[in-house]
């Protein structure tokens, strides 16, 4: 361009500038002075200036209308003043009165104290801070929109060329690189404890975009139209692929990619981002850059969901663009792996090498989600609800995850690594003197014998067994060694696994539950029907009665496995008995079968039921006679007693499991099984708190099944514990109108001398 001919407005024109700016010569300070008057002139503000993150401090590079003495002078800290709150909370800023503001924090070297209005926005590169561009007008003015998101693309374009070392010398460069050394906390709920220090890693990883202005904009136009009819097509084709192809992507999802890939008010906004100059993938980024803000501002979980879902499909855009395979984070995963995600699946998790992951921290989830099941199964801490965290982890960030304190500290300062391995050495402690008491009877302090048993489902459990000294396994979960595989296990494969737990269990019973899927446990090579609700759908014993094949040959692989000695099995999510006597009549005929075909069968058969819907408990006169046993699924019956989803962060805790229609629920419950002679046992989450086991027995469990980590602390907690005097004091609580009798229970245990 000529000079002196004015660029076209908007920030197509300056765009275009600043392109020009980069390929004059001159120093990298001369050229970022040249940067920031270009800018303040096309947004026609008096001041435009450059902040960027400098060994943790947000440092002024570059100013057009402040003093320009105050430039690498002026200094504020992430969260000080309106430039530091823009970083800290990498959202952008316009107040018509800014010294008005109650952040505001005044530098007297700069001068600004005659700008009234401020606009700011935050540097962000690859999600991160790194750095603050900011306008300011004399006059108290209100900022359009449109000016914002204006400056938000000159700061994306900024982010790159500072990255690209186009506006820092190299030794700046390394320094503002170097923010990433700035320590942070994040707290969330414990979902498996623990604790672990390692590096960070992201199931998802992010997409480098390296040239943010387009050359040519009718072409970055094309390239944007051909990515999004070519996601179109792989997500139409996903959802016609017969079954099978459909590998770990759930049909709902894709549904909701497909609408928002049709979406006309989304693909607007994807070409007025090329339109003002950005390469396709910039205006991918700087809409996504939008819904986040958006998502910020949102409360409603189910807007926030399809916010998160545009958010995924915006990523996906990126792949298509920049023509780069999903590769799995799972592969090439380092030794001390800290995993970060939004949510995830049982499934996903096992795809990860155990033996190099040391800990997952997740946006969302909640204590009694599948995912946090099999985290304690295989003793990986987790830490759920860390809201926002991805955006501020980097892959390779030092990490220790405080699965005991629910908290996360990412670049931690030596200080917190000298206290991780204080704790390290408590819960080494810990764990020696469970180990030391492994042999102390679980016998309550008026001679009550607690039968204490574990929570399995992978091999790994077996060992548990043995260290534990629980009296068996209370809950087999067969579909877990159903999600660890890519394809169906066939018969034999089957009968292969379960006869290696019976044979390792020896004597000690192992209670084998029939596959649970459905709800969150999704099996990779079956095809998820879309459902509104599938924690109350087409879930469980459900699937299995209307398809059951799959349940007979699990049956048969069973009853092979136990041949010769005494199977235990049961049933989940029976909601009425004539679903038990469908499901036992199955299980009858494979007896039968068996017996005709002359093949080994076991010499006992108990036959038991899950309770898990509340409906079941108003038929135990007619339940009773017919089942061996019964366990309660503690999880799903508290979701389903309180109706709140046990996967949603939002409400899954929002009921305490000690409130008194819970215990007075399970306390019936108990009385009528006692009364009928057929043992109860209780294998949900609850089981495995002190306090909650307390309860349990004092409502009268004498069976509880839990996490292998929690029969140390369980049974250290009733080997103090008086039952009589318990039952006694619980009578009062049932009646209760309290939301929970948590602080009673605790009172009477610290009263009592009860180790919870
Ligand atoms: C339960 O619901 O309490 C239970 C033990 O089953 P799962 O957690 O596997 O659904
Ligand atoms: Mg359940």
């Amino acid at each position: 361009m000529t000079p002196g001919r004015a660029p076209p407005p908007g920030p197509r024109g300056l765009l275009r500038r600043l392109r020009e700016v980069m390929a004059e010569a001159g120093t990298v300070e001369e050229r970022l002075g040249r940067v920031v008057r270009n800018i303040a002139a096309n947004m026609v503000a008096e001041v435009c200036s450059v902040y960027l993150l400098r060994n943790d401090d947000l440092e002024l590079y570059a100013t057009e209308g402040l003093n320009p003495d105050a430039v690498h002078k002026t200094r504020l800290k992430v969260g000080e003043g309106l430039v530091g709150d823009i970083a800290s909370n990498a959202r952008p800023l316009a107040l018509a009165d800014a010294q008005n503001h109650p952040q505001f924090a005044y530098k007297p070297e700069t001068g600004e104290e005659i700008y009234h209005s401020l606009l700011g926005v935050p540097i962000l590169r690859d999600s991160r801070v790194i750095g603050v561009l900011v306008v300011q007008n004399q006059t108290r003015r209100q900022y359009a929109d449109e000016e914002v998101e204006a400056l938000e693309t000159i700061a994306m374009v900024l982010a790159e060329m500072v990255a690209s070392g186009q506006l820092s010398s190299g030794e700046d460069l390394a320094a503002v690189s170097r923010a990433s050394t700035l320590p942070f906390r994040a707290d969330g709920r414990m979902l498996s404890e623990g604790l672990a220090i390692g590096v960070a890693v992201l199931h998802e990883p992010r997409i480098h975009v390296e040239k943010t202005i387009a050359d040519d904009i009718p072409y970055e136009k094309e390239r944007l139209d051909a990515a999004v009819a070519s996601m179109r097509d792989q997500v139409n084709r996903m959802l016609e692929a017969p079954d099978s192809d459909i590998v770990g992507e759930s049909r709902e999802v894709l549904e909701t990619y497909k609408m928002f890939a049709h979406d006309t008010g989304w693909l607007a906004k994807l070409h007025q981002a090329t339109e003002s100059g950005l390469t396709a993938e910039a205006a991918v980024l700087r809409v996504q850059a939008d819904t986040r803000h958006r998502m910020q501002a949102i409360t409603d979980p189910y807007l926030r969901e399809r916010l998160a879902d545009l958010d995924d499909l915006a990523n996906r855009l990126l792949l298509h663009l920049t023509g780069k395979p999903t590769h799995s984070a799972a592969e090439n995963l380092p030794d001390n792996a800290i995993l970060f995600a939004r949510s995830m699946g049982p499934a996903e998790l096992l795809d990860y090498d155990r033996r190099k992951l040391q800990g997952v921290v997740l946006e969302e989830g909640s204590s009694v989600s599948h995912v946090a099941i099999v985290a304690r199964a295989l003793s990986i801490p987790v830490i759920g609800g860390c809201e926002g965290v991805i955006a501020r982890v980097e892959p390779g960030d030092t990490v220790v995850v405080d699965g005991d304190h629910a908290q996360v500290f990412v670049r931690p300062a030596p200080d917190v690594i000298t206290a991780f391995h204080q704790s390290l050495s408590l819960r080494k402690a810990r764990l020696a003197k469970y180990a030391a008491q492994r042999d102390d009877p679980p016998v309550t302090r008026d001679g009550t014998r607690i039968s204490l048993l574990i929570n399995a489902g992978l091999l790994i459990d077996l060992s548990h067994l043995d260290e534990t000294r629980a009296d068996g396994i209370g809950l087999y979960r067969t579909e877990l060694q159903f999600m660890v595989r890519p394809t169906l296990p066939k018969a034999e494969a089957q009968t292969a696994i379960y006869r290696r737990v019976i044979e390792h269990a020896g004597d000690r019973p192992v209670v084998f539950r029939t596959l649970d899927i459905g709800g969150d446990k999704v099996l990779p090579y079956l095809v998820k029907h879309p459902e509104e609700n599938p924690a109350m759908g087409w879930r469980a014993i459900r699937l299995a009665l209307d398809r059951p094949a799959l349940l007979k040959v699990q049956l048969r692989a069973l009853l092979s496995a136990a041949a010769g000695r005494k199977l235990h099995v049961m049933f989940p999510m029976i909601a009425e008995v004539d679903e038990f006597r469908r499901a036992r009549r199955l299980l009858d005929r494979e007896v039968q079968r068996m017996v005709n075909l002359r093949k080994p069968v076991p010499v006992g058969i108990a036959v038991g039921t899950m309770l898990e819907v509340p409906a079941l408990a108003w038929q135990l006169p007619a339940l009773l006679p017919l089942v061996d046993f019964v366990s309660i699924g503690s999880n799903d019956l508290m979701q389903f007693l309180f109706a709140t989803d046990r996967g949603n962060p939002k409400v899954a805790d929002r009921y305490d499991p000690l409130s008194p229609s819970m215990l007075g629920f399970l306390h019936w419950v108990v009385q009528q099984c006692r009364a009928a002679g057929k043992p109860i046992t209780l294998c949900g989450e609850m089981a495995s708190r002190p306090l909650e086991a307390m309860a349990l027995i004092g409502l009268g469990l004498e069976r509880l099944s839990m996490p292998a980590n929690a029969i140390g602390p369980v049974k250290e907690m009733l080997r103090s514990l008086d039952i009589p005097q318990l039952a006694g004091f619980m009578a009062g609580l049932y009646a209760s109108p309290e939301h929970s009798v948590r602080a009673q229970l605790e009172e009477f245990a610290r009263e009592n001398g009860v180790i919870v």
